[in-house]
């Protein structure tokens, strides 16, 4: 073998390794930057990231008040500095709830300003209103229910930089994705990029709260940066690839649903199952068809001026429903139970 095939087949083999799942491992990406791969099948948990300053410690995401409470000792096993800062890439409870562990321990909640808006509409209960989210998911989860909503404190619009003179961290918002408040967190010396969950390695994008075309927009933004290494919200940690391949699932599955235009709900709901085999036929995007893609279709067959489906797609509300709880298909239960109310 020559020794550029060589190289080449060791450098397959490194990313392969860099693409595999390592939950619960705290794996250090450059030099005071870590990530943690949470466990989203049993707990719910998204991913953390963490960036060592010389005077403090900037988490990225508060994830589920469990998963707060599981990564601090783990934080504290690199570095003693306080935890002064921590970064909620969006709204949702697998990003925020855990907010007020971090804030019992020292910390400021810092978020894009869609965030506090989102929660406004959403966390009622937390703001003088019925029963929101909160409540819901405290049902089913006994870490929510022993703790409280604790918003951002500290906003920002488009960008707001962390910088002590040796190191950078540039949080920003790019326009709506996942939700209207999706931050990113990039580092530009080290090329490190962490997503939320405008960017996933694996089947997680649950597009209730998003707009696809906006999100492809978004994250070709985010695209401009140049990063070499891409730490998503849930699924392991990547190359520049993993951005390149959520894209190509957004522009692939949107392409498919366009050619349903003009068509009924009861006939767009019978296509998703070829829909379905089509995005599996193609191996750069085949990880990201998971259970969440008859509610992806409908969502953009609406987006593009369908009609709702009827009955519902079970995963569409799956989120905040009971009854559509109570009916959601096969899958990890724990991702539907734990990471959606
Ligand atoms: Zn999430």
């Amino acid at each position: 073998m020559k020794s550029s095939t060589l190289f080449l087949a060791l450098l397959a083999l490194v990313s392969f390794a860099a693409a595999a799942d390592k939950v619960g491992e705290v794996q250090q990406v450059a030099p005071g930057v870590y990530f943690h791969q949470g466990d989203i099948a049993k707990s719910g948990h998204c991913n953390h990231g963490w960036i060592v300053f010389k005077d403090y410690v900037l988490v990225v995401d508060a994830n589920f008040p469990s998963g707060a409470q599981e990564i601090i000792p783990k934080i504290r096993k690199t570095t003693d500095k306080p935890i002064k800062f921590v970064f909620d890439t969006h709204h949702h409870g697998d990003h925020a709830y855990g907010n007020k562990v971090f804030a019992d321990a020292g910390a400021t909640v810092v978020a894009h300003e869609g965030v506090l808006a989102s929660m406004k509409e959403h966390e009622t209960g937390a703001f003088g209103g019925k029963p929101g989210r909160w409540e819901f998911a405290a049902k089913g989860r006994p870490d929510v229910k022993a703790s409280k909503l604790h918003p951002p404190t500290l906003l920002f619009d488009k960008k707001k930089v962390f910088e002590d003179g040796q190191r950078s961290v540039e949080l920003l918002h790019f326009g709506m994705a996942h939700t209207k408040g999706d931050g990113f967190a990039w580092l530009p010396k080290e090329k490190i990029l962490f997503t939320g969950d405008a960017c996933v390695n694996g089947p997680f994008n649950y597009v209730g709260d998003g707009d696809t075309a906006q999100w492809v927009k978004t994250l070709e933004l985010a695209q401009k940066l140049g990063a070499e290494t891409i730490c998503p919200a849930h699924g392991p940690v990547g190359t520049k690839q993993v951005l390149i391949d959520q894209i190509a699932y957004f522009k692939a599955i949107r392409a498919e649903v366009a050619k349903l235009a003009g068509k009924k709900p009861e006939e767009a709901k019978a296509a998703a199952p070829a829909i379905r085999e089509t995005l599996l036929k193609n191996a750069q995007i085949q990880r990201y068809v998971g259970q969440f893609i008859d509610s992806q279709i409908e969502k953009i067959f609406i987006e593009m001026g369908g009609e709702p489906f009827t009955p519902k797609t079970a995963a569409r509300d799956v989120k905040f429903e009971l009854p559509v709880v109570a009916a959601r298909p096969a899958g990890p239960k724990a991702f539907f139970t734990a990471d959606f109310k």
